[in-house]
């Protein structure tokens, strides 16, 4: 049920994004990040949970700087599917511009002290507005939190933890970008 937004946004006619199903994983939970250029650069984060993609757009991307607190807009649920959609979005559709994937990999649900817990714990934590977990990618590694900023449900904050993978350096996630994302972006911003 809770794709019905996502459906509902989307032309499957138009738009080369999958229709959405619900998955059902019993392996480990997927994350992924995509770069998003649509009318504005964004990254969308999505988390496997309860067999869809729990998403926010991040503006700026995410940071491995415990110092950064990047602003993040929950969005609608996305389909477990759409973890591996990379492409154009025709203009006139929802989101229209291009998707590629940033990063993706594993995760696990942790408590306040870093001791995994369950996906149904995990969902509460989620309901709560405060979630922790341990990101095994290619870019994000270890532990994370999303936190929500209270004013309204849509507003979250991702923040790095220190731990051993965290840097002090500055961080742009478009440092690491695909040649391909950039080229996209440089040949729209000369339009
Ligand atoms: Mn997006």
């Amino acid at each position: 049920m809770t794709l019905l937004k996502y459906n509902s946004k989307r032309n499957f006619e138009h738009t080369p994004e999958p229709s959405g199903k619900d998955g059902n994983n019993t392996g480990k939970l997927i994350f992924v990040v995509q770069r998003h250029h649509a009318s504005h650069l964004h990254y969308d984060f999505r988390l496997e949970l309860n067999g869809t993609l729990k998403s926010w757009a991040i503006p700026k991307g995410p940071s491995m700087n415990p110092k950064d607190k990047r602003l993040a807009m929950m969005v609608e649920d996305h389909p477990v599917d759409y973890a591996t959609f990379e492409g154009d979005i025709p203009a006139g559709n929802y989101g229209a511009g291009h998707v590629d994937v940033w990063d993706h990999g594993t995760y696990e649900p942790v408590d306040e002290h870093g001791a995994p817990i369950t996906p149904a714990a995990f969902s509460h934590d989620l309901q709560t507005g405060s979630i922790k977990f341990r990101m095994n990618g290619k870019h994000l590694k270890g532990d994370f939190a999303l936190v929500n900023m209270k004013k309204d449900a849509k507003t979250w904050l991702l923040i790095k933890h220190k731990d051993k993978f965290a840097t002090d350096e500055e961080y742009y996630s478009e440092d690491y970008a695909k040649k391909s994302s950039l080229a996209y972006t440089a040949e729209r911003n000369k339009k």
